[in-house]
């Protein structure tokens, strides 16, 4: 349940019994917040291994409760719980506090309600793919225009830590992810983009059209613009269905000409017919092509997006092009590591799922695709589909990999395919050596799994970081060490 129907108020936690569901890098500062306020505050969280047991520590100096190793019954006396993004809707804790009447909050309805008067306004981003790059320009383009603000959110950056903190923002750039807008019901932001809608973490939501619905909630609310992907007619049904402040525009992003209210590309150039006083006759030069880093079709409309989402705010063309002039892409985004042997190699260990990896596959000619992992309920059939004409060879890794090699077989029976069969992670730099034997000078080894990476690293960082050593290995010649 996430109503905010309930008594409950920001204002009036102190002496409240709070449950904070999960350690971690939300749950703690949430618990901390928590105290703050004077609430009567347990942590539970269900594994009890030596990491949580320090933290625990930490916490339990505050005065703050910790109960290890059971995740699922619900505190006695508990009044609200506030869960950090991991926890599914289904989780019995939840289930107990439906059946009690308990209202749970996320860490980002927590951080909304907590917000002073004069609260920066949040310009919102999510999607399935691009939502950190998006988040990222956004930023870049808004300290260009000579405005305070930061990179917030799903990014790796507590919206409480912001919320209760002393730095002063004129706007704030949010990432959300679904699991955070799930617990988010009263979350209000300025304008909010949709990026693009995939089947991802089904497994969390149940099905795509609670994930959509999720996504949908960014929307809610919004004062001045929804922005939506013209070419994924799902991120426009969504900014139908909500229900926003009177005068809100709904502005369309499109790699092609824009129409009115949309922003797109002419020739090479960003340009922007939504935020002109004339949108049908005006159309206003942003930035070049050339200006966005890298200039793949799928990261120019990550561009477009936060174009949208900072001219909404008011920012003038010039900031967005020197916004966009002075982003640097983070690491494992398509990230070219070395040619080695005429060969280049690129990590994208973030594409976690088919619709990025669709994306990076997309950008290449003659690819030695890499891939495998967690699945996450997906499947690989159209990937495999629209990636086949492009693929030299396939080397499969990780604990889902036989679902890969099945659609391969079944879409792209002639591609020669390398199962390693294995998950530990050493395969990484077999599997970089496999991948040098089947690619031809001028090709591209592409590291981009469509699948999460917990199987076999702590997380998609260590799997780029793997890859990365095992190419740098092969380019001074030691060869991968395969152990
Ligand atoms: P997120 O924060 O949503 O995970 P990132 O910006 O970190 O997004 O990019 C994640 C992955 O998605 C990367 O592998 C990148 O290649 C791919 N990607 C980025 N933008 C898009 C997009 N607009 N459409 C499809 N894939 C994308």
């Amino acid at each position: 349940m996430t109503s905010d129907a309930v008594a409950l108020d920001v204002s009036d936690l102190a002496g409240r019994q709070v449950t904070v569901a999960g350690l971690g890098v939300s749950g703690v500062p949430a618990a901390r917040a928590l105290r703050g306020l004077g609430a009567s505050v347990t942590v539970v969280n269900g594994s009890d291994g030596e990491p949580q047991r320090a933290q625990a520590a930490e916490l339990e100096a505050l005065g703050i409760a910790v109960r290890l190793g059971d995740g699922e019954t619900l505190p006695k006396g508990a009044e609200l719980i506030v869960t950090t993004p991991g926890w599914k809707p289904t989780s019995p804790l939840f289930l107990a506090a439906a059946e009690a009447n308990v209202p749970v909050w996320g860490d980002v309805e927590l951080a909304w309600r907590l917000r002073g008067e004069d609260a920066p306004p949040w310009l919102a981003v999510t999607g399935t793919n691009g939502k950190t790059t998006t988040v990222r320009m956004l930023a870049a383009i808004l300290e260009a225009a000579g405005l305070r603000t930061a990179a917030v959110g799903n990014i790796g950056v507590s919206l409480l830590d912001i919320v209760l903190g002393d730095t002063p923002y004129d706007v704030l750039a949010v990432e959300l992810s679904s699991y955070q807008l799930h617990w988010a019901p009263s979350l209000r932001a300025h304008s909010g983009a949709v990026l693009n809608l995939a089947p991802d973490h089904l497994d969390w939501h149940g099905s795509m059209a609670a994930y959509a619905a999720d996504k949908g909630r960014i929307y809610e609310g919004n004062q001045v613009a929804c922005v939506y992907n013209v070419v994924d007619p799902a991120t426009e049904d969504l900014v139908r269905a909500a229900d926003v402040e009177e005068g809100c525009r709904a502005i369309g992003f499109t790699l092609g000409t824009p129409g009115p209210s949309q922003l797109g590309v002419v020739e090479d150039i960003l340009v922007d017919r939504a935020f002109v006083a004339d949108r049908q006759k005006q159309a206003q030069e942003l930035a070049e092509v050339s200006d966005v880093n890298p200039p793949a079709p799928h990261n120019i409309a990550n561009a477009l997006a936060a174009a949208a989402l900072a001219r909404a705010f008011g920012v003038p063309p010039k900031a967005v092009r020197d916004g966009l002039r002075a982003f640097r892409p983070d690491p494992h985004r398509v990230e070219h590591v070395a040619d080695v042997d005429g060969v280049a190699y690129i990590d994208d260990s973030k594409a976690t799922n088919t619709h990025a990896a669709e994306a990076s596959l997309g950008a290449y000619e003659h690819i030695v695709w890499i891939a495998g992992g967690l699945a996450k309920g997906a499947t690989f059939d159209e990937l495999v589909l629209t990636a086949a004409e492009r693929l030299r060879g396939v080397v499969l890794i990780g604990a889902d990999r036989a679902l890969i090699r099945e659609a391969l077989a079944r879409h792209a029976a002639d591609v020669p395919v390398v199962d390693l069969d294995r998950t530990d992670t050493g395969a990484m730099a077999a599997a970089v050596r496999e991948a040098a034997r089947l690619a031809r000078p001028g090709d591209t080894v592409l590291m981009a799994p469509a699948c999460a990476s917990m199987d076999m690293f702590i997380n998609y960082n260590k799997r780029g970081d793997a890859f990365a050593a095992a190419v740098q290995d092969l380019a001074s010649g030691r060869g991968p060490d395969d152990q």
